[in-house]
Parts: structure tokens; C-alpha cells; sequence
């Protein structure tokens, strides 16, 4: 059996009736799509925020793309973003038809550096989109300063940092709008697919619940195009109703993982997640790094132990983006970090035994490089 960094099982096996029960409670309702589960889930997603709209959809992709084009970012437009983050956040700004425009990221903690956005600006840019990687807060007053001189809108990439804070306030309510995905790794995730946007804008929101139905303004009657069909089934919408309630208890179990990993691991020459101040972190992903990262893989590998690496290829350098026209060297340090990172397991379910297995197996392989 390999260790592997995530695995829901454990959780499964804990939660498998209140599950089932959601499966059973939707499949009984008579309703499988828009229904009472996904308006209820919306009302506590929005809720939990303190926002007064969360409007959900498939994937976190698409809630991308919906936030995106409710915010009226298109075609000739420039978003500045990173390119460390995972693909899809530029895969969303490209189907849009607008142009990332990267930024490079900061060693301590791996997010956008906000000191060269304002040099980033052109007539062109339209959005400011952050990525909240890893699971903290970028530095948000920098940007939404930048927005409100220069007219642009900020769109939070949330996909993996629900829950997170920031000077106190929750990531999502800090742009015009906020993208989530429930994808089943996430911080808060489905048993498949699923995503959501937040927003306090009454239009924004009454333009995204048109563009994930058709482009319909009411039923059979088309207003906006490009439509998507792009909802989030009920069986999804009552799962992650009932894992909600549940979701202070997720975010102390990554701490308590992570606290391990920083007690047993401090020590080491690896280096540690850093916590930004004002940020509180739920580690969606428990990010070390170290200069010999492959070699370590490698080894732990003959443990039974899988690592991951978020992520290996920074975004400008992947062939899919080459008409970007971005070179290597480009972006420094986010090019030499992506050589350096990698992720040790985390869930919140993660059994200590397993958790020490990799550790014991870290500091052997260290000692010995
Ligand atoms: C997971 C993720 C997405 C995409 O979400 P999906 O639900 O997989 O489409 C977007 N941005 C970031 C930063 C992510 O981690």
C-alpha cells in the first residue's frame, strides 16, 4: 500500500451515513437539478460569508470563467495573475478570450508579489485576479488600492483556501467577486465535481445565474450569450450542505496536521510553510520546500510513500501557453521555487501512523543526502 498525499476514504468510512443519507434525502425529493439542495446550499455558502449571493456551478473552472464574464472581462482584455497556481485559473481567463499577464510571486510564501502589479498595468487590464494558493491570503489591500484608481474589477481564485483569513476577513469577500471549487481534494469538496461564486453585487450575481443556465433570463428565453450550462447538481449541493456543518472541525484537522508536521519537522533543513501576518492558513496544501526535491521524491518513493509537486511546471513555461510569448527566466522566482517545492500528505482524516510513517521517512532520507 503507498501513502499517498490525499485520500477521502478515512473520511468516508466516518461520515458514510450522513452521505448516504444526503444521496437518499435528494433522490427522494423528486427534484435532481435547482433544486432545495443547491438554493440551500447557496444561502449558507452566502451566509458563512456574510455575502448576500453565492450562485454555484460544476466545477471551479467554470465559476472562473461565469465570475469572469458576470464581471465583464473578454475578449482583448488583460487579467494580471500568477503562474504559479494550478492551470485551470489561466485556462479560465483563456476561454474568456482575455490575456493573463503574470506576475512573479514571493519566496517567503509563494503568492503573488503585489509590488509588481501596479508596473503590470496597461490600457488593457481589466481584472486583477489573486490566487489564494495553498491555502492563505495574497496581500489584498495593495490590489483592491490598484483596482479603485485604475477602474478594474478583482476576482478571487478561492479554490484552495476556503475559510482562510485575512486580517480577519474570509477569502472571497474581498474582490468584486470570488471563485470556489468542491472538487474532492478541496478544502470543502463534493463527491465529484462542483463550484461556486460569491459576490455582495446584485447584478453580478443575477448575471451569473443567467450564464450557468443557457444565457436564460427565464425559462426557454435566451438573453445573454455566450450561454453555459454549467449547474451544480443537487446530490453535490446537499453532500457539501452537510459537510458545511462540519467544517471547522476539517479546517482543525489540517491544523493539527500541520502543527505536527511543523513540530517533528522543524529541525530538518526543509523549509516549512511561512504564515504571512494578518493570514490565517488552512492548509490546503502543506507546501516544503528544498533543493534536492527530486531526489527526495525519489527516495521517499522506495518508502511506499507518493509525494506531489504543485506545481512542477509554472504555467507561462507549458507548451499549451507558449503563444503567451513568455520565455524562460521570465519570472524568476517562480520558476526557481517550481524546482524546489513539493507536498507532504494532507487531509484533515490523515492518521497520525500514517503521517508519521512519512515523517520518519523525511528525516532518515535528509540525513542521508
Ligand atoms: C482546483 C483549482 C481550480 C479549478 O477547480 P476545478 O473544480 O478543478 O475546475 C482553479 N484554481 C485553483 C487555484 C485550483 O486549485
Amino acid at each position: 500500500m503507498t501513502t499517498a498525499v490525499w485520500d477521502y476514504l478515512p473520511e468516508y468510512e466516518a461520515e458514510r451515513a450522513d452521505i448516504l443519507d444526503a444521496v437518499d434525502t435528494v433522490f427522494r425529493s423528486g427534484r435532481l437539478v435547482l433544486g432545495d439542495s443547491v438554493q440551500g446550499f447557496e444561502r449558507e455558502y452566502a451566509e458563512r460569508h456574510g455575502l448576500r449571493h453565492c450562485v454555484s456551478c460544476d466545477n471551479g473552472t467554470n465559476a472562473l470563467v461565469l465570475g469572469l464574464r458576470a464581471l465583464g472581462v473578454g475578449r482583448g482584455d488583460e487579467v494580471i495573475t500568477v503562474s504559479n497556481t494550478a492551470a485551470p485559473t489561466v485556462v479560465a481567463i483563456d476561454q474568456v478570450g482575455a490575456t493573463p499577464v503574470f506576475v512573479d510571486i514571493r519566496a517567503e510564501d509563494y503568492l503573488m508579489n503585489t509590488d509588481l502589479v501596479a508596473a503590470a498595468i496597461t490600457e488593457r487590464t481589466k481584472c486583477l485576479l489573486p490566487v489564494h494558493l495553498y491555502g492563505q491570503c495574497v496581500d489584498m489591500a495593495p490590489l483592491t488600492a490598484l483596482a479603485a484608481e485604475h477602474g478594474l474589477v478583482v476576482l478571487e481564485d478561492c479554490a484552495q483556501s476556503h475559510g482562510a483569513t485575512h486580517h480577519g476577513r474570509i477569502a472571497g469577500t474581498m474582490g468584486d467577486a470570488a471563485a470556489f471549487s468542491f472538487y474532492p481534494t478541496k478544502v470543502l469538496g463534493a463527491y465529484g465535481d462542483g463550484g461556486a461564486v460569491v459576490t455582495d453585487q446584485d447584478e453580478v450575481a443575477e448575471s451569473l445565474r443567467r450564464l450557468r443556465y443557457y444565457g436564460m433570463e427565464k425559462q426557454y428565453y435566451v438573453t445573454s450569450t455566450p450561454g453555459h450550462n454549467s449547474r451544480l447538481d443537487e446530490v453535490h449541493a446537499e453532500i457539501l450542505r452537510r459537510k458545511l456543518r462540519r467544517f471547522d472541525d476539517y479546517l482543525a484537522g489540517r491544523r493539527r496536521v500541520a502543527a505536527r508536521y511543523a513540530e517533528r519537522l522543524s529541525d530538518t533543513d526543509l523549509v516549512l510553510p511561512a504564515i504571512t501576518a494578518g493570514n490565517d492558513h488552512v492548509y490546503y496544501l502543506y507546501v516544503v520546500r528544498h533543493p534536492r526535491r527530486d531526489e527526495i521524491i525519489e527516495r521517499l518513493r522506495g518508502y511506499g510513500i507518493e509525494l506531489n509537486v504543485s506545481y512542477r511546471w509554472p504555467v507561462h513555461t507549458m507548451s499549451g501557453f507558449a503563444h503567451l510569448g513568455y520565455q524562460a527566466g521570465d519570472l524568476p522566482v517562480t520558476e526557481r521555487l517550481a524546482d524546489e517545492i513539493f507536498s507532504l500528505p494532507m487531509y484533515p482524516s490523515l492518521p497520525e501512523d500514517l503521517q508519521d510513517k512519512v515523517i520518519d521517512a523525511l528525516i532518515e532520507v535528509l540525513a542521508t543526502l
